[in-house]
């Protein structure tokens, strides 16, 4: 059986990999350099503190190859436990907390809610009066996607995938009888394919349409900064979430702090393939103001040192589409904040949709593309790192 996956990022090589670890033909189609879209501009978090049960669970089975990836693919993802630790300044919010982390314990994850005070001795610096509740979880954490994406191709070619990069899918046409296979054309050559994952990131929707199938996915533009903060953070801080500021921030090394966040939910779609690729002043400072608010690190004397944007895939309910969407064309995308994270349990169940006809590693029903044809809104999932 011949699978085209179309995107070469985290979760295609992912895809290719579960494929041809059952024995599939693969082919990916990247249209750039592997690693080269949204997951070489992921902030690395990793993290099971999620408010749905499906998102939860895409991280405890995720979880395990993150934590074997050296034994197993041969490089260092730098995968560093220091935890995440979510607070909440509204009582609203804090109530969202002890829902979540009730659902969390019930799945096995060692999540708990915290008082202001109990979060300060893992954030040395934080402005404790300013929040109502925490919740935290000491196995989250952060690794490198640029290592993973090494990691995940050197995998993927050992298991004889045809990796293409600089070759963009262009066309897709469906099978013309029912055994028949899609057509997918890339510049030089037409290729057949019993099956074709799109696996295109915040380019999903777009070659959603090469099929025929529309995607509500929109591509999302996301900031992020190194600064050295006034106080040298250390690296034991947790990703520190400042839920209802929309920002984040996590120890870099020697002292640095990562920054990121968004602050604004109507911000408009962007064109992937023309969009500033370097933050913006007036976010970069908000972004430090704001991360000041939540913590004493960022205190007038700190210093911006480099940032960069990226693009997340967004859905109108923040969960991404794992799901055949039309016979022989299953769509893995648009994970917004969770996409590097999820992509090792999302690479088994598109193997199980294509080869089993049903994923069972984890139970994605409700990462189907039919639930936006409801009209009970699903779980928005809290989406700041
Ligand atoms: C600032 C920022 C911080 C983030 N932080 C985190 C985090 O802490 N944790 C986390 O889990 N996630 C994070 N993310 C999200 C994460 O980066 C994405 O969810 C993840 O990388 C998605 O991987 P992907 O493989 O689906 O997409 P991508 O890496 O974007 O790969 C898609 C690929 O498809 C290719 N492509 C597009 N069109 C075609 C075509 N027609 N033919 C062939 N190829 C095509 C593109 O070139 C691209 O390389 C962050 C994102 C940003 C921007």
């Amino acid at each position: 059986m011949h699978t085209v996956v179309i995107g070469g990022g985290v979760v295609g090589l992912s895809c290719a990999l579960a494929l041809a670890e059952r024995g599939g033909d693969v082919t990916v189609c990247e249209a750039g350099t592997l690693g080269g879209g949204s997951t070489g501009r992921a902030a690395g978090g990793i993290r099971a503190q999620f408010s749905t049960p499906v998102n939860v669970d895409l991280s405890l089975a995720s979880v395990p190859v993150w934590e074997s990836f050296e034994e197993r693919f041969g490089v260092d993802v730098d995968y560093r436990k220091n935890g995440y630790l979510f607070l909440a300044r509204e009582e609203e919010t804090a109530a969202a907390f002890e829902a979540n982390v009730e659902m969390q314990t019930a799945r096995g994850v060692d999540s708990r809610t915290l008082s202001p005070a109990e979060a300060r001795e893992h954030c040395p610096q934080l402005r404790a009066e300013a929040f109502v509740a925490a919740t935290y979880c000491p196995d989250d954490g952060v690794a490198d996607p640029h290592s993973a994406v090494q990691g995940y191709s050197r995998a993927v070619e050992e298991r004889g995938v045809d990796v293409r990069t600089r070759t963009p899918v262009t066309g897709l046409s469906p099978p013309e009888s029912a055994d028949g296979p899609w057509r997918v054309e890339t510049p030089g050559e037409t290729l057949s394919a019993d099956y074709v994952v799109n696996a295109a990131g915040a380019w999903a929707r777009r070659v959603g349409r090469l099929a025929g199938v529309e995607l509500p996915i929109a591509p999302r533009r996301r900031q992020a900064t190194v600064v050295e903060p006034e106080t040298a953070m250390a690296e034991s801080v947790p990703l520190t979430v400042d839920l209802d500021r929309g920002v984040y921030f996590r120890p870099e090394r020697e002292g640095t702090a990562l920054v990121g966040g968004h602050f604004a939910d109507a911000d408009p779609d962007v064109d992937p393939d023309d969009f500033s690729e370097s933050p913006d002043l007036a976010w970069t400072a908000e972004a430090v103001e704001r991360a000041a608010d939540a913590a004493a690190y960022f205190g007038p004397e700190t210093r911006v040192r480099n940032g960069w944007a990226g693009l997340y895939a967004v859905t109108p309910d923040h969960h991404a589409v794992v799901d055949e969407a039309r016979p022989g064309f299953v769509v893995a995308a648009g994970f917004s904040g969770h996409g590097f994270q999820h992509a090792p349990a999302t690479g088994e169940c598109v193997a199980e949709l294509c080869l089993d006809g049903a994923a069972s590693h984890v139970d994605v029903s409700a990462l189907s593309l039919e639930r936006f044809e409801s009209d009970e809104p699903g779980t928005v999932e809290q989406n700041v790192a």
